[in-house]
């Protein structure tokens, strides 16, 4: 899904997108002459890779989140929230995209790790 930034209005409109079987959703507005806010959720089940012992797993998520989407070159001290658009164009599956890999680059462990104790040594 795209919509040009311009095109988009102070008033809230909800967005449903569907991305590797995880649903993003939330509200899209204005929030001044070059920059669109996009809010929401992202739910459902990801593979991720355990970061102790390399096991594929799923795991159920609810993520929220906030994106700033500017039609400008990004300022140097701009957060990492903040994604420059210079075509204009807000692209509503890279953002769930980028959202989403950047979930799956934190630290995860998997079920069977978590439970283990760090400080405990098996000799
Ligand atoms: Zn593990």
């Amino acid at each position: 899904m795209q919509i040009l930034l311009r095109k988009i209005h102070e008033s809230k409109n909800d967005f449903s997108i569907e991305k590797n079987g995880l649903v993003c959703r939330g509200k899209f507005w204005r929030s001044g002459k070059h920059s669109v806010i996009v809010e929401g959720t992202i739910e459902g089940d990801v593979s991720l890779h355990c970061d102790r012992c390399g096991e594929a797993f799923t795991k159920h998520i609810a993520e929220p989140f906030r994106i700033e989407v500017v039609d400008r070159p990004l300022k140097v001290d701009e957060s990492l929230d903040v994604i420059e658009c210079l075509d204009g164009i807000v692209d509503f599956d890279m953002i769930c995209e980028s959202e989403i890999a950047s979930i799956q680059s934190e630290y995860h462990l998997c079920p069977e790790c978590e439970g283990k104790n760090d400080f405990e040594m098996e000799f």
